[in-house]
């Protein structure tokens, strides 16, 4: 059986850092709407620029282009056995969608972990967040989790920089929409008894050994 994994969290709870540890110990992809959208920064139509301006202000992208971008994606032969999904899905019916994109595939969530964060301390690593200009998976806080060399991504050596929606407004309305659109997700989930909790203020590798153990006890379960 295909192992589908959505991690939840609000932003700044560790979600991209984790899904890209699970990603490489699962030998799953890590499939990430935010990271699909912003590779499409500079195309020239008009519905990239639209992304862009959308993802900017902080609100959530239309469901059927986030939809259809993840049905893209799962038609990909890496994704057949499973995948790490992170920051989708993000409203209602973005999870009845995965549900029944994973059920043409004849297979379905295995796991919902929450990371679970404070608000203030969410925004404080928003803030301090930076990423590769390369590879946006390689995520670095400059509090917790420093790159070697100021600036520079220590695993391909590219500029880092912050995500244009990484200000304090933006942030501060993300993590708004969150609770408005996403935390309400949490209920279909638990309605299945997937949701697991995980204390994402903990050290990246506390976290992630959390994270390890819940999946091997969800597969022997
Ligand atoms: P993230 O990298 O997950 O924080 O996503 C960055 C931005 O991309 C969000 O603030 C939204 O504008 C957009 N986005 C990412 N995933 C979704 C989604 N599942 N539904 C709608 N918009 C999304």
């Amino acid at each position: 059986m295909a192992t589908y994994i959505v991690l939840m969290g609000m932003q700044g709870a560790g979600k991209g850092t984790q899904a890209a540890a699970l990603s490489q110990k699962l030998s799953l992809p890590h499939i990430t709407t935010g990271g699909l959208f912003r590779a499409m920064d500079g195309q020239d139509s008009d519905l990239a620029r639209e992304i862009q301006a959308i993802m900017a202000r902080g609100d959530l992208v239309p469901d059927a282009t986030t939809i259809e971008v993840v049905r893209q994606r799962l038609t990909k032969p890496d994704a057949a056995n499973g995948a790490i999904f992170d920051g989708f899905p993000r409203t209602l019916p973005q999870a009845e969608a995965l549900d029944h994109l994973l059920a043409e595939l004849g297979s379905r969530v295995a796991l919902v972990p929450l990371l679970t964060l404070d608000r203030q301390e969410a925004i404080e690593r928003i803030s301090a967040r930076w990423e590769c200009t390369l590879d946006p998976t390689h995520v670095y806080n400059l509090n917790t989790n420093p790159p070697k060399v100021a600036g520079i991504c220590d695993i391909d050596g590219a500029p880092l920089r912050q995500r244009p929606d990484d200000t304090p407004e933006a942030a501060a309305k993300r993590i708004d929409t969150f609770f408005e659109k996403t935390a309400p997700l949490l209920d279909y989930y638990r309605a299945r008894g997937l949701v697991h909790e995980v204390n994402a203020a903990q050290p990246i590798e506390a976290v992630s050994a959390a994270l390890f153990h819940l999946i091997e006890v969800s597969k022997n379960a």
